[in-house]
């Protein structure tokens, strides 16, 4: 079942600004003209005008199943039905085209959804120094074209759109003069069917966290996997063999992998805990040793994850786009290991259905 449409604005991780973190989502059901929510918003219209002059069917493709009549859009009139933004944390390359383009919103204001420091760090741009402020936390404030709107990470679904929800938990991203950076990771509810996927911040491994939280995160989401929750979004900014100090608070195939396992281990902890039914032996006693590799053996079988915000191979080193050679090093550690999950790059100018049919007609590369 497809619960989603995704347009991926842009999924790289700099330095190309033409290719940001941007993605745009509607419920499947919906019309994009009911409104658009977008999830980061590093790349906007300059980058969607050149996709759609590349696909003007990005949006509404042409279908077999029905002979409607595909709906051309311009990118100011994707932007224009945007109805909020959703933001993992606040760096540049997840907030470009939001600042750049706000002066130009027209009513009704949209909000932000982010968490307080987020939001906190947003009011630092908005300040009248570095950008005019288009931007508050009061929502009589019509004169603002933007209404800072507060996500905790309470384990609660809040809703943010017509028919989705999202839940917010927090997550290492390195750490600076000031200490520790937090990004943030979102579960997308589909309300209707309630089903969701999981959407990450940039983030770093767990291994090298003072205070370990990705762990939380995985704990919340093996219950659901694969029935309710079948699609992960994560980064993998650096290809394999780079050095943890000048990890920056990013992944590489190496750790995202070991991430990986640790959620196999939680699903297969979820799973021996559940009541066996009783055509089967019951076992004696649950195992106290952690899952073992056999136990882990295809645990994350109908799961898909979609690798993103890959660093552009600036010194020309690799003869083919670093994106290619980091999913297809993450995918050959994930067949090593048995884990069962299908390795994808999200790739600026797909077009996804989310849990998961990828129109591989509009998909350009
Ligand atoms: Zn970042
Ligand atoms: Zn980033």
């Amino acid at each position: 079942m497809i619960t989603f449409d995704m347009v991926i604005v842009g999924s790289g991780g700099g330095p190309d600004e033409t290719n940001l973190s941007a993605y745009l989502l509607k419920p499947r059901s919906a019309r994009w003209e009911d409104g658009v929510l977008a999830l980061e918003a590093g790349s906007g219209q300059g980058a969607l005008n050149q996709l759609l002059q590349r696909n003007p069917y990005l949006f509404d493709p042409p279908s077999d199943l029905d002979d409607h009549e595909p709906r051309v859009f311009s990118a100011s009139e994707i932007y224009n039905l945007v109805r909020c933004y959703l933001l993992t944390h606040a760096h540049l390359d997840h907030i470009n085209s939001l600042v750049v383009s706000a002066g130009s919103f027209g009513a009704p204001r949209k909000r932000v959804y982010a968490t307080k420091q987020t939001l906190q760090d947003l009011e630092i741009v908005f300040s009248d120094r570095i950008w005019p402020n288009l931007a508050s936390w009061n929502e009589e404030d019509d004169s603002h074209k933007l209404l800072y709107s507060v996500l905790r990470p309470d384990n609660k679904y809040k809703s943010i759109f017509p028919d989705v929800s999202v839940r917010t938990l927090p997550l290492n991203h390195g750490r600076n003069e000031s200490g520790h950076y937090e990004s943030a990771a979102f579960f997308i509810r589909h309300e209707p069917s309630s089903r969701e996927f999981l959407f990450f911040g940039d983030v770093e491994p767990d291994i090298l966290a003072e205070k370990p939280q990705t762990i939380n995160v995985w704990r919340a989401a093996a219950p659901k996997i694969p029935d309710t929750l079948s699609s992960i979004f994560i980064e993998c900014s650096w290809p394999s063999g780079r050095e943890d100090e000048t990890l920056y608070g990013h992944l590489t195939p190496e750790h995202l992998v070991d991430e990986l396992t640790t959620l196999a281990g939680e699903v297969v902890k979820f799973r021996c805990s559940q009541p066996q039914p009783r055509a089967r032996p019951a076992r004696k006693r649950q195992k106290k040793n952690p899952p073992s590799m056999e136990d882990l053996g295809s645990a994350l079988h109908g799961v898909r994850v979609f690798i993103m915000h890959c660093k552009d191979d600036v010194n020309g080193v690799h003869d083919r786009p670093v994106r290619d050679i980091i999913v297809e090093q993450v995918r050959d550690l994930v067949v090593a290991r048995g884990l069962g999950a299908d390795i994808l790059g999200a790739v600026q100018g797909m077009h996804i259905g989310t849990s998961f049919t990828i129109h591989q007609d509009v998909i350009m590369v």
